[in-house]
Order: structure tokens, then sequence, then C-alpha cells
């Protein structure tokens, strides 16, 4: 298994064995919820999986969403939109939410 090294400074990863998941420069949004609090909305994230599709009723309406996955701990560090069903929300589609709880800032 390869693992994908990001380049620093600010890139944030798996808070429970520190692979790297995003940069601080892909952060799209930081007024996002997640399952564990505050979450932040990245164009992209690295070393993760994809769990299985699954239809989720968020605040902003009915989103197509799959689990992201830390690929080499199994931790789930957030999830990706697959689609949107209201044309405003759509913007999220291909990208990440990661979950702050889930995080560890490397090299601040
Ligand atoms: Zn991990």
């Amino acid at each position: 298994m390869s693992l994908v090294q990001l380049e620093g400074p600010r890139i944030y990863s798996c808070s429970k064995c520190r692979t790297h998941v995003a940069h601080y420069d892909d952060i799209v949004s930081k007024c996002f919820h997640g399952r564990s609090g505050r979450a932040y909305l990245v164009n992209q994230a690295v070393n993760v999986k994809l769990g299985p599709k699954e239809d989720r009723v968020l605040l902003t309406g009915l989103h197509t969403v799959c689990d992201a996955i830390c690929q080499n701990c199994g931790l789930v560090v957030g999830w990706k939109y697959e689609a949107a069903n209201n044309p405003s929300q759509r913007y999220k589609v291909g990208k990440f939410i990661v979950e702050k709880a889930k995080l560890h800032k490397e090299a601040w």
C-alpha cells in the first residue's frame, strides 16, 4: 500500500495514525458540521478509500454520499459528496467533508 505524502506546511492528517488526508489550501469552507462537530469542505482528500454510496438527508437537503475512510487505519474521517438533489448544493459534488475532530494538524 502506498500512501501519498502531502507537501507542507499546514496539512491535516488522520488523528489516529497521522496519515496525511488534506491540505489547508484545499479548504473551500470551514462552515460545515460533521457527525462529531465542526467540519471542513475540501476540494480533495488523499489516502482515503470510499465506503458504499448512501442517501443522507443533511441540513441542506438530500445528498448521496460515501464515507471517506483512512486507508491506513480505517478511521472514518468524513465523507465525499457524490450527488445533491438541490441545485444550489451541487457545488459540493466531488468534494469531501473532513471532520475536525478526526484530524491532526501537521507542520503548522
Ligand atoms: Zn488513519
